[in-house]
């Protein structure tokens, strides 16, 4: 028995004016309003958060947002709070994504303390991880990830550990078209996990949900999903269509 609920995330990235994720949000929730055994999720801009949060009150969405800052208030022009999060109505947060560390310097101490910060108030972090072109092609794919795994998860405990979930996104494989095969995804994914559990319970280590991302679409989720380790999915173009998200979400695990 599969003890790992399957979580499909749509990252929306920097899209949509707040009528249009409101709108995108209406369509998506009649589209999968009978889905019940599956974690949906959409993470729309920080502008869209509070009309999108009003639009999934009741409903089986989920609100996360894509990044967050690690104090609580003050004087940080520009940033925002886990609180602040908590406050909308965000329930996840997308922590470490590979766009945020390649354009805006996140380091694996940044992230940490992100998450940190974010379990401190209740929020379920989406912690992401995974190699460039690079490091694949020079061997290096399971060294990165390893570094990325253990610096950013340092020390959390297992209630911490608990209500966290792992994105593993190969950068050579987002928004290009280039998915990783479910072989190349699914040998990573065991790696993380096996990593897992050389820093915290085995017990939570198993039920840690791991999501693939990169370039999936309704036609390569069912294979993707179909791997032992691969719990689910974090989304992004395809994520912005309500059609082509809701057929994602619904092509559970076999
Ligand atoms: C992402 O941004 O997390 C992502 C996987 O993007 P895409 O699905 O567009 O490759």
């Amino acid at each position: 028995m599969d003890m790992r609920r399957p979580i499909i995330a749509g990252n929306w990235k920097m899209n949509k004016t707040v009528s249009e994720a409101a709108d995108l949000v209406r369509q998506l929730k009649a589209l999968v309003a009978d889905i019940r055994d599956i974690d949906i999720i959409v993470a729309p801009t920080f502008t869209a958060l509070y009309a999108v949060s009003r639009e999934i009150e009741g409903s089986n969405i989920a609100l996360a947002a894509q990044d967050v800052f690690w104090e609580t208030s003050g004087a940080y022009t520009g940033e925002i709070s886990p609180t602040m999060l908590r406050d909308v109505g965000c329930r996840y947060v997308i922590i470490g994504h590979s766009e945020r560390r390649q354009y805006f310097g996140e380091t694996n101490e940044w992230v940490h303390k992100k998450i940190k910060a974010s379990l401190a108030v209740g929020l379920h972090p989406i912690l992401c991880v995974g190699e460039a072109l690079e490091e694949r092609e020079t061997g290096k794919t399971f060294e990165v990830v390893q570094n990325q795994v253990f610096q950013c998860l340092e020390g959390f405990s297992r209630e911490e550990m608990d209500k966290i979930t792992i994105a593993y996104e190969p950068i050579w494989a987002i928004g290009t078209g280039k998915t990783a095969t479910p072989q190349q995804a699914e040998e990573v994914h065991a790696f993380i996990r096996e990593q897992l559990g050389s820093i915290t319970h085995p017990q939570v280590s198993e039920a840690m949900r791991i999501q693939y991302g990169g370039s999936v679409n309704p036609d390569n989720i069912r294979d993707l999903m179909a791997q032992p380790n691969i719990d689910g999915a974090l989304v992004g173009g395809a994520s912005l269509t309500a059609d082509s998200f809701s057929r994602i979400v619904k092509c559970q695990k076999t």
